[in-house]
């Protein structure tokens, strides 16, 4: 894990991450069964992926299976969760984090375009945190586990707050996020499940490789990175262990921005 070091805040609570065979999921799982979380993999391509990120959890001593189900199907999604209550008993903690990419200019963004990502991105959150509820409120509290009584961390992006031209959708879906979580966290916060979610800038991941993998485009991206580097999964799964820590018990429906700076409107450093 690049040297970072976890603490085993989460033993005996078993995690789900969804999207988590690749980039930031996939760091979240490793992240969290560093913590000592037992840890649902989920997928929707790519099986060989998922396989390997599990043996890397086996291997650390935790246990983890991959599940495969589409994000955006409500079927998929409930069944996920019966598998996945089966297999480990209940689950303490739910990372909402599948998300993709549709870009196109406004004008020629064809309604396909707009419909996959706000299924996948929003829909998918609004479908996983909703049986992620259920299953807290059937469980109910374990003292001396964990304060609260479940903790949902959705993946949202600087663009919950920053315009994108050329990313209609992917904005909005993010923007859909925002309140989502927060309706949620206020709705859910006298049952003691925290509602929370991660805001983060430019990640090097699959999801965004043009911005980072030449020289040039790195220099570019770096206008927007008041920090001066881009952010790795890492950086992202180290907040998120935190948040599903009770180290962040008295933390619900917040956005934490992991940016190196990006939401601080960078261009107006020498006065704009
Ligand atoms: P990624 O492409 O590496 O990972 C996305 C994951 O979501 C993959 O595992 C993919 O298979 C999965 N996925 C896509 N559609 C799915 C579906 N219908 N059902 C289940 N899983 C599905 O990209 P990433 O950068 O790791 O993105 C993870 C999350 O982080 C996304 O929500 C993304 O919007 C968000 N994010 C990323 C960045 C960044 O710079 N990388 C910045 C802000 C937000």
């Amino acid at each position: 894990m690049g040297g970072i070091s976890y603490f085993k805040t989460l033993v005996g609570q078993p995690a789900l991450v969804t999207g988590a065979n690749s980039g930031i999921g996939k760091a979240v799982a490793l992240g969290l069964a560093q913590s000592g979380a037992d840890v649902v993999v989920n997928y929707v391509t790519d099986p060989a992926a998922a396989q390997e990120v599990v043996s890397q959890i086996i291997a650390m001593g935790q246990r983890a299976i991959a599940i495969e189900a589409d994000v955006s199907d409500e079927a998929q999604v409930e069944q996920m969760f019966a598998q996945a209550v089966a297999y480990f008993g209940t689950l303490h903690i739910v990372v909402s984090n599948a998300g993709l990419q549709r870009d196109a200019a406004f004008e020629s963004m064809t309604l396909d375009q707009w419909n996959k990502v706000i299924n996948v991105n929003l829909t998918g959150q609004f479908l996983c945190t909703r049986a992620a509820a259920r299953e807290f409120k059937r469980r109910g509290p374990t003292p001396g586990l964990s304060k609260a009584t479940g903790k949902i961390i959705c993946m949202s992006s600087v663009h919950q707050e920053i315009p994108w031209g050329g990313h209609a959708n992917y904005a909005s879906s993010k923007g859909g996020i925002m309140q989502l979580m927060r309706s949620i966290a206020q709705e859910l916060a006298p049952a003691k499940i925290r509602v929370n979610a991660i805001g983060p800038g430019a990640i090097r991941t699959p999801i965004n490789t043009s911005a980072w993998d030449t020289p040039q485009a790195y220099d570019k991206l770096m206008n927007l990175v008041p920090y001066g580097r881009i952010g790795e999964p890492d950086d992202i799964a180290q907040v998120a262990a935190w948040l599903a820590s009770d180290a962040s018990d008295y933390i619900t429906g917040q956005t934490i921005f992991v940016d190196g700076g990006m939401t601080l409107y960078p261009g107006f450093a020498t006065g704009g």
